[in-house]
């Protein structure tokens, strides 16, 4: 394993012939299949699940799946670009994406033996199934270890009662994985990682939320009543469910990054254009100083939220431990994601309050960056105890 001297030394700021590629493609694609239906998606709460099916042909479903499972194989450096590239025409579709890669399959990419790879990875890959992951509970957000779900042994069978929320294609998603309390509270060795197919007894979609923004992306509930699954399903060895978490969270947070790098690009593309296009004391907005610092602001924002991102995704190729830098690119891009949709909608003025422009719908979706996989609070947890240690 490098060092993290040696790793830093080694960033390529240039991106690749890939990330060329799959920033190309994934304009063209936004074009003609987002741009058109994302606010009609937006208003009526839709999840495109036909428009995924595509994002699988394309290869983005499963972007870090080797070839050997169906997979597209690529790296961090080309997940991250997706990531971005979709959040920057729609943000809902970046969150789907990325609760869908890196963290159901991620955690079975990691986590499953050979035969469950096999089962699995294919199908999500391609798309043909949806993937969903469930940690959060309704008393147990930033507090996962206190989980309340239970899954206790019976014979070669584990059954399942209580409920996670706010999942992720909670009621689209075809396969789930989920950790449960096999043991005490208060023992971060006594939860394991079980994947629920669709249809097993005992497993239900809940509620939906109605939500500020992401509205593309589904947020439901999953309930759980003696629901009996298999020994079989257990992902990796029983206990170390919640340690697997952490360890898909420090992946999943890089993508939330990517995702809020997206979303204030596509804010700041739309302030920029219109700050150019909009005459006030007859002259572009743009000229005024008071506008144009703001640009001068989020453009710099912009480029250190990008350079935190890419460094975490290339420490994470290497092999090399991204808990803090992670958490790093996580909480600062996504407070820039806050920081520039805010000031896109302000740049805007009133034009900027409606949906006949694109800035509140960057500035309704931002939001969610600063508290999905972790609030800004729990990442500056997590980056304080590691510069403490
Ligand atoms: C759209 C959406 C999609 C999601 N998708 C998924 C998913 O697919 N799977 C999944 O498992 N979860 C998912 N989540 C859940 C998400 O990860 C949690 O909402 C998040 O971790 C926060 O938990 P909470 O909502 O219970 O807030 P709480 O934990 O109740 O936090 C409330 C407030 O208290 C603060 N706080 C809590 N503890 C501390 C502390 N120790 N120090 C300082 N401040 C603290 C928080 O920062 C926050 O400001 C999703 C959430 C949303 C909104």
């Amino acid at each position: 394993m490098e060092t993290y001297t040696e790793a830093l030394q080694s960033i390529e700021f240039e991106m690749n012939e890939n990330q060329l590629m799959i920033s190309k493609m994934i304009k063209d694609f936004g074009d003609r299949h987002i741009r058109p239906k994302m606010m009609e998606w937006d208003e009526s709460q839709e999840f495109p699940v036909q428009l995924f099916k595509q994002l699988g042909e394309l290869g983005l479903m499963g972007v870090l799946v080797p070839q050997e499972y169906g997979g597209s194989g690529f790296g961090y450096l080309e997940y991250v670009t997706a990531i971005a590239e979709l959040s920057r025409i729609d943000g809902s579709i970046g969150l789907s994406m990325a609760a869908h890669n890196s963290l159901c399959t991620g955690h079975i990419l990691q986590f499953a033996n050979a035969e469950q790879k096999s089962k699995w990875l294919p199908k999500l890959a391609s798309a043909e199934w949806i993937g969903a992951w469930g940690l959060t509970e309704p008393n147990t957000g930033s507090d996962a270890g206190n989980m309340r779900t239970v899954a206790v042994k019976d014979g070669d069978y584990y059954i399942l009662n209580g409920a996670k929320n706010f999942i992720t294609h909670g009621k689209s998603g075809n396969v789930a994985v989920v950790i449960a309390r096999t043991g005490e509270i208060g023992d971060s060795h006594a939860m394991t990682t079980f994947v629920i197919e669709k249809g097993t007894a005992g497993f239900k979609a809940g509620r939906k939320e109605n939500k500020l923004g992401m509205r593309a992306s589904e947020t439901t509930e999953l309930i759980f009543t003696d629901c009996r699954v298999h020994k079989d399903n257990i992902l990796g060895k029983v206990g170390d469910g919640f340690v697997q978490a952490l360890k898909v969270l420090d992946g999943g947070r890089i993508s939330i990054a990517a995702l809020s790098l997206g979303i204030a690009q596509g804010a700041f593309d739309a302030a920029l254009a219109y700050s150019k296009e909009r005459h006030q004391f007859n002259q572009p907005i743009s000229s005024f100083q008071g506008i144009s610092f703001k640009l001068a602001e989020m453009a710099t924002e912009i480029e250190a939220a990008k350079l935190l991102t890419y460094r975490a995704a290339d420490m994470k190729n290497k092999g090399l431990n991204v808990t803090k830098e992670s958490a790093m690119a996580k909480y600062y891009a996504s407070e820039v994601a806050v920081r520039v949709s805010t000031e896109a909608v302000q740049i805007f003025g009133g034009y900027g309050y409606t949906k006949d422009y694109p800035a509140e719908k960057f500035y309704r979706d931002a939001k969610l960056c600063t508290i999905g996989e972790g609030t800004s609070e729990i990442q500056k947890l997590v980056i304080s105890r590691s510069i403490l240690k």
